[in-house]
């Protein structure tokens, strides 16, 4: 049985790993010819728009599912007039663009960050007189780690991005994608006490799961470190994350994994966004709980019974971005356990992750602060968790 998977970069190839015991074969496809799956897979190498290379590629496939949240709506609805496509292509369109995004979680009674359509530089002034100052401006579309986004602090920021955006500069340009769409939004400036995302699974059937809430850090809008499950986890707290989640399946007649990332403020959650597919704050689960993330994503396509989302003791998970440490050195560490993408190193770019596991959140404590200088780097944010007291720290 062969399964097709839109993208071909690091959750792929971790999908395809987390398969092969199935007994399942992938076809990728990706228009990159570096994509991270070529060692391990077949693919198929073209822009997502061709429709003869979407032809070949979803000849004979069981089902197609997609791993990259920007492949163009227009080309997985093409796939799903020939084969199955999970998640419905309609989880997609909502979580492409941010007003689509936020206007579900209203009209389904999840609490989100207020937010204004910025539908002109003109509108800026109006969105910013509505939501107030800190706030931040935010393409709907294609923005992602944190791209895209322009933080206005002052009536000066707001004037000058408003420039930006008249002068058709970096900001503008995507102002004008004559569709009709809503280029921007405005968000009010969160101060959360912490950054929390939830997975969770629906399979064919109706079945759901849910894995704990994990806390996450991040350093210039890219995701750095996660601690799951989450330290200090309130049950109030997680049920209004899988309150969310469900509402979220039920609403798109959802099938496979699905991200929401939330604000923890004031004992409440406020939802950023959701990922329909399988997510960078899930990697520890391929360690860290009885099924992961991948092969409970491909379960649930399959139609096959879901494997229990249970946590085994407490895990962190660092990103490498950029550049990756000596593999001698971080698995030198008890419980420490490397994964490399296969890509070539450049700044910003998501070569691995590690994952530590411990018994117990006092163990992983310890293990944290045994790690190779490497990992003290400001990036990785383990000082903010190695400054809490012994008992809260993970
Ligand atoms: P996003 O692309 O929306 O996930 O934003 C990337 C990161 O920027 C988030 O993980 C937060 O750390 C930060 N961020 C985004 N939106 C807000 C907000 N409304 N208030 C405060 N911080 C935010």
């Amino acid at each position: 049985m062969t399964i097709g998977i839109l993208g071909g970069g690091q959750l792929g190839y971790m999908l395809a790993l987390a398969g092969y015991p199935l007994g399942l074969h992938f076809r990728f496809f990706d228009p990159s010819p570096e994509a991270p799956v070529g060692r391990i897979a077949a693919r198929v190498t073209a822009e997502y728009s061709d429709e003869s290379a979407l032809e070949k590629f979803g000849n004979g496939l069981e089902l197609v599912t997609y791993e990259f949240e920007n492949v163009p709506v227009a080309s997985v609805r093409y796939l799903a007039e020939r084969v199955p496509v999970f998640p419905p292509p309609a989880a997609l369109e909502a979580a492409q663009d941010r007003s689509r995004e936020k206007q579900l979680f209203r009209d389904l009674g999840i609490a989100t960050t207020e937010f204004a359509a910025v539908p002109t530089a003109e509108a800026l002034d109006i969105a910013v007189q509505q939501i107030g100052l800190p706030a931040i401006l935010k393409t709907c579309r294609m923005g992602y780690d944190g791209k895209g986004q322009w933080l206005l602090r002052t009536a000066e920021d707001v004037a000058r991005v408003k420039l930006e955006m008249q002068a058709g500069g970096s900001t503008g340009s995507q102002a004008a994608n004559g569709q009709g769409e809503v280029p921007f939004i405005l968000e009010r400036f969160v101060s959360f006490a912490r950054e929390l995302s939830v997975l969770a699974v629906r399979g064919r059937t109706g079945e759901t799961a849910v894995y704990p809430l994990v806390e996450n850090h991040h350093r210039g809008g890219i995701l750095r470190l996660s601690l799951a499950p989450a330290p200090r986890l309130d049950a109030a707290i997680q049920r209004e994350a899988e309150d969310a989640a469900r509402r979220v399946f039920e609403a798109l007649g959802y099938v496979g994994v699905l991200a929401i990332e939330f604000f923890e403020t004031d004992g409440r959650l406020l939802a950023n966004e959701m990922a329909p597919r399988v997510h960078n704050s899930g990697h520890w689960t391929i360690e860290g709980a009885v099924t992961s993330q991948f092969e409970n994503h491909l379960r649930a396509v399959m139609g096959l019974p879901l494997g229990s989302t249970n946590a085994l003791g407490s895990s962190a998970m660092l990103n490498l971005i950029g550049d990756v440490p000596e593999s001698a050195e971080v698995l030198s560490i008890r419980d420490a356990h490397l994964h490399f993408y296969g890509k070539s190193p450049r700044a910003g770019r998501k070569l691995g992750h590690v994952t530590l596991r411990a018994g117990s959140s006092e163990q992983l404590a310890s293990r944290l602060a045994e790690l190779p200088g490497f990992f003290h780097r400001p990036e990785f944010c383990l000082e903010a968790v190695l400054a809490r007291p012994v008992s809260s720290r993970v």
